[in-house]
């Protein structure tokens, strides 16, 4: 028999760092964006007190080392916080989950000295982060992109369009994807560090979107963007396996941010069942709807399972592709699912504005979609099944 020591812990069984950041990041989602939630859903914006707020908690550079002036936390860290902060309002969400899980390990995972010195410290106490791969042309085939990067002395000189870059409006650093030979596939694909005020760069178009209005979507244009040719992040013509890499982590950050959905549409239900009376009775009192409860519950455990698994395994040098790629498929069909189910446990109320659920089941939908969509998690986990 093992002795308990040995026994390695259960996955929701946290670190005491851990635990503080998750009860840090659920205080700050409950006492400062939980009042802003509906104007800022209304108005389609983020409110930039809470963005500066972000910052002041250490989330914007949660595995940023602290001599880069970040958190120094773990990968794991990073994904609890989206988790709390998606709960409250999935745009916050996404807000912090595309700075830490694809921007900022970008940046650590393929940064010479000078980049980390240069960027690091900016990211983890003032700067947004956006990431731009997606085009008009190329989503799932992500590859096939055809903005373009052709050296010119010293520089870089991209030219092109992004479309759907979350976090666009706020950002101050783009990681910009281009070919620098576009009769190489993919191996002519590089990242690029692109400045907001770099000649020939801007946002133009903002997306009027379902859900996570708050968040924004917005297209990008280079128009002979000159980049310093210090600015390519990791080497040229290797853009596919940052891309790729990043986004294999940034895909648990998703699944973590649907989890919080589903927890989120849950908690609003279980408090709601328990208020409203029909029948002379708590609605929470008949069978039907607790059995409906006892399987949402099951089913976000189910999730955040596949979650912190694959974000154990990542963070203990372990295989994960398969397991990230279930978790997020996973995540975001249960956060469909539970947060469709709040909606019919509030009844007529469930369907309106003035109360929290159906705003989860809109913010759901987005998480079948983005980091690749749920065709695309299955094509992944049968490849990895079959080969
Ligand atoms: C709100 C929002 C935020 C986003 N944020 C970012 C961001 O910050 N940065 C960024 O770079 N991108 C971002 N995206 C883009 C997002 O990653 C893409 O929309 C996504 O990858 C899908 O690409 P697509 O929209 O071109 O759809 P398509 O690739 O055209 O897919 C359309 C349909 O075809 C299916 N399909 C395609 N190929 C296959 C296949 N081989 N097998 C089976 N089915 C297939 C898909 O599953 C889907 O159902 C964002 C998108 C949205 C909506």
């Amino acid at each position: 028999m093992p002795q308990p020591n040995q026994v390695p812990p259960a996955l929701t069984q946290l670190t005491e760092d851990e635990k503080m950041l998750r009860e840090a990041a659920k205080d700050f989602a409950e006492s400062q964006i939980r009042p802003r939630v509906q104007a800022m859903d209304e108005a389609a914006e983020l409110d930039s007190e809470l963005v500066t707020q972000f910052f002041d908690m250490g989330l914007m550079g949660i595995e940023i080392p602290e001599t880069y002036r970040g958190a120094g936390g773990s990968f794991f860290m990073s994904i609890v916080a989206i988790e709390q902060i998606s709960r409250v309002d999935a745009s916050t969400g996404v807000f912090m989950d595309v700075q830490n899980t694809l921007v900022n390990n970008a940046f650590l995972n393929w940064a010479s000295d000078d980049i980390r010195e240069r960027y690091l410290p900016q990211l983890a106490t003032e700067k947004v982060g956006a990431y731009c791969l997606s085009e008009a042309g190329s989503g799932s085939d992500a590859f096939a992109l055809k903005t373009t990067a052709s050296k010119e002395g010293g520089d870089y000189i991209l030219n092109g369009s992004k479309m759907w870059i979350t976090n666009a409006r706020e950002a101050d650093i783009f990681l910009v994807f281009a070919t620098v030979d576009p009769g190489a596939g993919y191996k002519g694909i590089t990242a690029f560090i692109v400045e907001r005020d770099f000649e020939g760069f801007s946002v133009s178009k903002k997306e009027n979107k379902l859900g996570i209005r708050a968040s924004s979507t917005c297209e990008i244009s280079l128009d002979n963007c000159r980049v310093p040719e210090e600015n390519v992040l990791g080497e040229v013509g290797k853009g596919y396996k940052v891309a790729m890499d990043t986004l294999n982590e940034g895909r648990i950050g998703i699944g973590a941010q649907m989890v919080g959905i589903a927890q989120g549409a849950m908690d609003a239900a279980l408090k709601y069942t328990q208020e409203r009376k029909q029948f002379g009775k708590n609605i929470a009192d008949f069978q039907g709807v607790r059995f409906q409860l006892a399987k949402m519950a099951t089913n976000i455990e189910t999730a955040r399972l596949l979650v912190y698994n694959s974000a154990r395994l990542k963070e203990n040098g372990k295989s994960f592709l398969k397991e990230a790629a279930m978790a997020k498929y996973h995540a975001s069909e249960v956060a469909e699912n539970v947060s469709s189910l709040a909606i019919d446990l509030f009844g007529g109320y469930g369907y309106v504005k003035e109360y929290p659920v159906e705003k989860y089941y809109r913010d759901a939908k987005i998480g079948k979609i983005y980091e690749g969509t749920s065709n695309m998690q299955l094509n992944t986990i049968s490849k990895l099944l079959l080969e």
